[in-house]
């Protein structure tokens, strides 16, 4: 498939799962948002892994993300798929343009990354872990290992912009929020459980995202990267894992 074998193609579905967690555990739960308490070597090493994806550093993304969520679908949100600009011009700027404009630059990096050493140095030099892994891949097959780690990086990109995308555009709207964002199953399953984007918004710092309401009642949905964090847990690694109890769930649930 694509003139890669099944050894490269299972390394391409390993670095996509791999990089893919330390997006959204570390980068945007744990860093961005605060929503459980961990180590500072997790810190680190998920942000090694997370910028050998490609997506930049923790301070980088942790700007535009905290950007997000403050100017949330409006003009100053450097990435909404509701752009005046409109239409199918409004998802592709969601999806990538908005990186190709002076957007790409935050108004400001986060403090609490910045007062981290270790962080601002990954910030800095987050080119190094991709080529680094890009250099690992080759060493272990090759063209083809390479072309997995490009084929991954791409498909993991387009995922986890999706989230920005898909994800403010379709699906449903089963909490209260003033924004445009929605749960979306295909994106939750793409980007192991960040679909589930209208929750996110309702409940920021909640380390779970799968949680929908159905008849009145709260009911949990898939979301594998709670897991891990769950997993990360029991072995001492996290704690204060942030949840928003029923209760609250259901006071800002939409009918
Ligand atoms: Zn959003
Ligand atoms: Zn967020």
């Amino acid at each position: 498939m694509l003139g890669l074998g099944w050894a490269a193609l299972l390394w391409a579905l390993l670095l996509y799962l791999l990089r893919m967690l330390a997006i959204t555990a570390i980068y945007h739960r744990l860093i961005a948002h605060r929503s459980y308490q961990a180590p500072r070597l997790v810190w680190w090493l998920g942000s090694m892994l997370a910028a050998s994806a490609g997506q930049m550093g923790p301070s980088w993304w942790t700007a535009h993300h905290q950007q997000h969520h403050r100017h949330v679908d409006t003009t100053s949100d450097p990435h909404t798929p509701l752009h005046p600009c409109g239409g199918w011009r409004g998802f592709c700027r969601s999806q990538l343009g908005w990186l190709l404009t002076p957007d790409f630059h935050p108004a400001m990096l986060p403090a609490h990354v910045e007062a981290d050493p270790v962080l601002r140095l990954i910030d800095r030099l987050h080119v190094v872990p991709a080529l680094a892994l890009a250099w690992l891949s080759w060493q272990l097959g090759g063209w083809q290992w390479l072309g997995a780690f490009c084929l991954s990086t791409t498909v993991l990109f387009h995922a986890v912009a999706s989230v920005n995308s898909v994800a403010h555009l379709a699906g449903e709207q089963p909490f209260a929020t003033a924004d445009a964002s929605r749960n979306n199953r295909w994106v939750a399953l793409l980007t192991l459980g960040e679909g589930w984007h209208n929750l996110h918004h309702a409940f920021q710092g909640s380390v779970r995202q799968g949680y929908t309401v159905r008849s009145g009642r709260i009911v949990t949905l898939p979301d594998p990267t709670y897991r891990f964090i769950w997993l990360l847990e029991k072995l001492g690694l996290a704690w204060q894992l942030r949840r928003p109890s029923q209760r609250a769930l259901l006071a800002r649930a939409a009918n």
